[in-house]
């Protein structure tokens, strides 16, 4: 392990074998904490720290709280040929989302259309993972999430929380080559953004939060205020928010982002009038599928988008830019170079995940064999 001051290097088999065991030892079976330490540690492989391993900690707590459950099937509300309602009783959104998107995958092949509606789910991680899966069996899709009970985001025009970071998720398959897959929060920043921001990792843009007294910043504090000793940061208890993207454009599809992915669901919204509690936290998701081999011209639409793509990237640069980037690709480009150079990670971020194994009873012996190179 090395890096940067401040910073370590870990090798993704490494960080897989050290977060499996911890969920192992946490009471997930060997196929359930597989999954969540391949797809915690494959978001942080794609450069979304926020939705990588620097969760380990919250999610441990939330297992133990019982706020997140171990071992969960989603159990379906309404189903028919084309669609289905699903809950996912508070499983962890690793494999809840999986079950998912497997049963929209097979009611697409059947019928060329389908729809899932997936309720209470635990935390769904990198959205972009959910469209990767549909796209590897020639599905586009589109999914709409939203995070009942995380009141983390100013409406525009607004210094207080009304919204999640709602995420929004379109991937389209190419044939003979990756994805298109584009993924991101409704929130200038996703939460865990500022969550590693404040364990010492990547600054946030200016204007990604605004204070209590209305004022824009980069400053992830009036997030989470001042973090107890021995605690996980939680965005809940500082005076400020996060600020919604692009405006009153981005802060309307946050909101639409709650209608589709938090009422229709039945998933429930971010927050109501005169609660005194916090909704009990999940996310919603709303998910559509196309099987993109039911249309005509297949081999029209690959090579539609081949030539679309090299069109945009052909396209003279702004100032302070190399080149055009289309979705997806930036994620392609810093998989390529964790694979070969590690994960980076905050040292604060490292030593969380440590502290977490340890309060789950690893002996220093074991921690060094599992995070021996
Ligand atoms: P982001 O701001 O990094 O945006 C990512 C998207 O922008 C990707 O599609 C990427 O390919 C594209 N992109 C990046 N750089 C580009 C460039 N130079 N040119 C063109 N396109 C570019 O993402 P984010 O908003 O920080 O979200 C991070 C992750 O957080 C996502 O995976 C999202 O699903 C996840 N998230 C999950 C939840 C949840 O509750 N489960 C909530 C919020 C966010």
């Amino acid at each position: 392990m090395m890096g940067a001051p401040n910073e370590v290097r870990v090798a993704p088999d490494v960080m897989i074998r050290l977060v499996r065991a911890m969920f192992a030892r946490a009471g997930c079976s060997e196929t359930e904490a597989a999954c969540i330490a391949e797809r915690l540690t494959g978001a942080n492989l794609r450069g979304h720290d926020s939705h990588g391993v620097i969760r380990v900690p919250r999610y441990l707590e939330w297992a133990e709280s019982g706020r997140q459950k171990i071992g969960q099937t989603v159990e379906t509300v309404m189903e028919n040929d084309v669609m289905a309602i699903l809950d996912g009783n508070y499983g962890f959104g690793q494999t809840i989302g999986e079950q998912t998107v497997d049963i929209g995958l097979k009611k697409v092949k059947q019928h060329g259309l389908a729809l899932t509606a997936l309720r209470n789910s635990g935390h769904l991680g990198r959205i972009g993972d959910w469209a990767e899966r549909a796209a590897e069996a020639g599905v586009a899709s589109l999914h709409m999430v939203n995070v009942r009970g995380s009141l983390l985001v100013a409406p525009f025009g607004a210094r207080e929380r009304r919204m999640g970071t709602s995420p929004f998720c379109i991937g389209i398959p190419v044939e003979g080559q990756d994805p298109v897959v584009h993924d991101f929060a409704t929130s200038t920043v996703a939460e865990g953004k500022a969550l590693v921001a404040l364990r010492g990792g990547k600054a946030l843009p200016e204007g990604a939060l605004i204070d209590a007294d209305g004022a824009l910043t980069s400053d992830p504090w009036p997030l989470y205020g001042d973090v107890p000793e021995g605690k996980a940061p939680m965005p809940y208890e500082g005076p400020g928010a996060l600020t919604a993207f692009g405006g009153h454009k981005g802060s309307g599809l946050n909101f639409m982002m709650e209608m589709m992915a938090g009422a229709l669901t039945g998933s429930g919204c971010a927050g109501g009038p005169g609660e005194p509690e916090r909704r009990r936290f999940c996310n919603g998701m709303l998910s559509i599928y196309i099987d993109t081999e039911k249309f005509d011209g297949q081999d029209s639409m690959a090579e539609e988008i081949k030539s679309y793509i090299a069109f945009v990237k052909s396209a003279r640069t702004a100032d302070g830019h190399s080149e055009v980037l289309v979705p997806g690709e930036n994620e392609r480009r810093v998989m390529a170079e964790r694979q070969a150079a590690g994960l980076p990670l905050a040292a604060a971020a490292w030593s969380d995940i440590l502290g977490s194994a340890r309060n789950l009873g690893f002996t220093e012996a074991e921690l060094n064999a599992l995070t021996a190179a």
